[in-house]
Order: structure tokens, then sequence, then C-alpha cells
């Protein structure tokens, strides 16, 4: 992809597959999941059916060995109708599974994603605790050893997306000896293994479909060939690599911004099309084209800096780290802002659960604090800038060394 954003063949027809599911499948019934809270069961088996879990699986393990790119164009698409549901195909391409691939033993591989790429099981991620949310360093989730071999986990993790109903968690975790940021790793962990409850569900403002967990490790045995990274009390490094994995988490939450977002534009330039005010329509007002002309803006902007990033990972790395922290940045703002215009341009209806745009706006509000806040995000853009990093923008030298 270059920067005219032009897309390859394969790239066209999964943009063309995602968004056909979205209008035929995920439209009618986003309200629906939305109102009741259901888990959106439906859109998962659509999903499985589409075999949409298998886009950023190896092809070894049953896959379709795409990348980043492949994943942020079907979640575009998918979270233009709806976040709740889109957000379970983002837990299976950017969460757990895509740091087994890359991390992981060949058992972790073998167990775990043929399963992932057919949709049989989903991935949750618990590193947020109570006491322990941007700084994750705190954390008091421990591993013991166990004396029958391997680790006995005990956590306590809040906020876990869809932990309710997936099949496994990838759990980060002190390892004996360690402190702060020393000694943290991650453990896989199978939700059915004894000791591992789910104690409750967060109610909240939107993403009601898709919601987040609070799940209970006692004393859970953990094998040896379960540990996906392991923690060194004596370095940070191993925390590092599982933040630097957090990357395209990062970049599918900001995908699922930009989706939303473009749908909120969508129904507001419809609506302003169609809403008469005296002899002419909202389309017509100047002052409204203006707030038009900055989402737009604000939304391709978002765009662009969204799809450097995934390019730059290539088809099997990882996004890095300062241009994925600009593109989620700029694609929450973008969202929440476009998303809020898009309310008021469909005055009291905008306001009004009738309208899609009203769901929305709750939907990506909890996009800015999940995978890293925006705040956590501009502190890393803003440390690194001012140590004279650069991104891979040309234009840009390091002002430091002159
Ligand atoms: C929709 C959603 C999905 C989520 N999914 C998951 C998941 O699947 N797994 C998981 O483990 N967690 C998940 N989370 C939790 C999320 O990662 C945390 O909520 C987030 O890291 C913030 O932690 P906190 O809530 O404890 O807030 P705090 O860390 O207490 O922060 C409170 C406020 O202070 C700001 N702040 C904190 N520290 C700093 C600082 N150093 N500089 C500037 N500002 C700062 C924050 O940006 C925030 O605005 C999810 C959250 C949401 C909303």
């Amino acid at each position: 992809m270059d920067l005219a954003l032009t897309e390859n063949e394969d790239q066209q027809a999964l943009r063309k597959l995602a968004r056909d599911i979205a209008e035929r499948e995920l439209a009618p019934r986003a309200a629906q999941w939305d109102e009741t809270e259901e888990f959106p069961h439906d859109s998962w088996e659509v999903f499985k059916k589409a075999d949409l879990f298998a886009v950023t699986v190896g092809e070894e393990y049953g896959g379709m060995g795409m990348g980043d790119v492949e994943s942020t164009i079907v979640l575009e698409e998918l979270a233009r109708a709806d976040v709740s549901s889109a957000i379970v195909a983002h837990l299976n391409y950017n969460g757990p599974p895509r740091a087994i691939e890359h991390l992981g033993n060949d058992s972790l591989k073998q167990n775990w994603l043929p399963r992932v790429a057919s949709g049989d099981a989903l991935f949750c991620i618990g590193i947020t605790e109570p006491d322990a949310g941007s700084a994750a360093n705190l954390m008091r989730a421990s591993l013991t050893e166990d004396p029958a071999g391997g680790f006995r986990l005990n956590a306590y993790k809040n906020f876990v997306t869809g932990g309710h109903v997936a099949a496994a968690c990838l759990v980060w975790a002190r390892f004996p000896g360690g402190e702060g940021a020393k000694g943290i790793g991650a453990v896989v962990v199978d939700l059915s293994s004894p000791g591992v409850s789910v104690t409750g569900v967060h109610k909240k403002m939107g993403l009601r479909g898709c919601t987040e967990a609070e799940l209970a490790f006692d004393d859970v045995h953990v094998a040896s060939e379960d540990v996906l990274v392991w923690g060194d009390p004596d370095s940070t490094d191993p925390f590092r690599d599982l933040l630097l994995h957090l990357n395209h988490e990062r970049c599918g939450n900001a995908a699922m911004c930009l989706g939303a977002g473009q749908g909120a534009l969508e129904a507001a330039v419809q609506y302003m099309n169609e809403r008469q005010v005296g002899s002419g329509t909202l389309a017509d007002l100047q002052g409204l084209q203006w707030k038009v002309a900055d989402m737009a803006t604000q939304l391709e902007s978002a765009r662009l800096l969204l799809y450097r990033a995934v390019s730059m990972a290539g088809p099997h790395g990882t996004p890095p780290p300062l241009e994925t922290a600009m593109a989620k940045t700029a694609c929450n703002l973008a969202a929440r802002s476009v998303c809020d215009e898009a309310i008021q341009l469909h005055g009291g209806y905008g306001f009004s659960r009738e309208y899609a745009v009203e769901r929305m706006y709750r939907d990506i509000r909890g996009l800015s604090i999940g995978a890293g806040t925006v705040e956590v995000q501009r502190n890393f853009i803003g440390t690194n800038v001012l140590k004279g990093r650069t991104t891979s923008s040309p234009g840009w030298r390091n002002p430091l060394v002159g």
C-alpha cells in the first residue's frame, strides 16, 4: 500500500467481503446488542462462516497469513456498522494469537492457532488490575513455582474484553523474584482450568454488546509450555517485548475508531442532504459544510497515520511504537470529535436512540481508554520527540544533533 492508499486485489476483495457482511449482517442487529447488552454470538457465527477469523493466522495453522494492513481493512469496515461485533474479530486478530505466533513455542502454536483461525476459540488478554491500570508495572498477579512442575498463578484481572466468553486468556504476571517492571512475563491460561472464575462483568456506557469481565485466578496450575514470555527478575526486557506487541492492539483499536467515525460522517452527510430547513437542506448551509470539512479532514489524516503504521509492520512484523502511538491518538481523537459533531448535525434526532450516531458516539468513547489511554500515548510521543527521536518521515530531522 502507498500513500494514496491503493489496495491490491486481495485487499480490495477483503474490504468488499467485510463491507457486505457489515451491511447485511451487523448493521441490522447493532442496536439490539447495545440495548440488550447481549454478547453478539450471531456476529461471531457470521465471521466463522465467512472465514474471517483466519485472516491474520499463518497458513500453516489454517489461516490466510495476512498482516496488520488486512486486519485494519476488515476492522474499519465492521466497525462502520457495529463496534461491539468488530471487537470480537479484533480480539483474535490483534490480541494474544499474534503474540503467540511471533513469540510462542510450538506447543502453544499447535494448541491454539488452528482453533483461532477456525473461530472455535476466542482469546482475551488480562493485563489491567483494580490497582494497576496505566501503571501496569505495579501489577500484583504472581506466578510461584509449583513443586510438581510449572507454576501456580494467583491474579485478579479486570476490564478483560470478552473474558466471560473467551476460551483462553493471555495473563500478564510477575515471575518469582521480580519487582516493578522486572520479572513481568505472560502465560496462556485455558479458561476452563480449575481455579479460574468470572466474578463479574462491567456495565458500560458503550460497547455494551462485547463487555469487559473480571477474572479471578486462584492457584491455577500453569504448565511450563504455556509460558509465552518468561519474566526475568533482573530485566525489564520481557515486559518491553510484551508492550511492543500491544502495538497490534493499538492499531486494531484505532481501526475501529476510524470505521465508526466514517460511519458517523456518512450518516451525517446523508441526513444533511435530506433534512429540509426553510427552502433548502442542511447541506446548503455553509456553516455546517465547514463542520463536515473538518470531520472529513480529521478522519482522513488519522487514516493516513494508521495505514502508515500498519504498512510499516510488513506482512509478519509489528507496527513501530512511535508511529503507532501517533496513529492511535489521532484515530481516538478524530472519532470522538467526528461522532460528537455527527450528533450535533442530526439535531434532536442525533440525541435520540432512533439514529445510530448516538450509539457510535458511546461505542468509541472507551477506545480512548483501552489499549493504553490517549494520555499514555501522548507521554510516549512527547518524551520520544523531546529526546530527538523521529518518525519515518524523511522531512523530520533530529533537532538535537543539528
Ligand atoms: C473498552 C475498554 C476495553 C479494555 N480492554 C482491556 C482488556 O482487554 N484487557 C485489559 O487488561 N485491560 C483492558 N482495559 C483496561 C484499560 O487498559 C485500562 O482502563 C487503562 O489502561 C487505564 O487504566 P485505569 O482504568 O486503571 O486508569 P488509570 O491508570 O487510573 O488512569 C486514570 C486517568 O489518569 C490518566 N493517567 C494515568 N497515568 C498517567 C500518566 N502517567 N500520565 C498522564 N496521565 C495518566 C489516564 O490516562 C486516565 O485518564 C480496557 C478498558 C476499556 C475502557
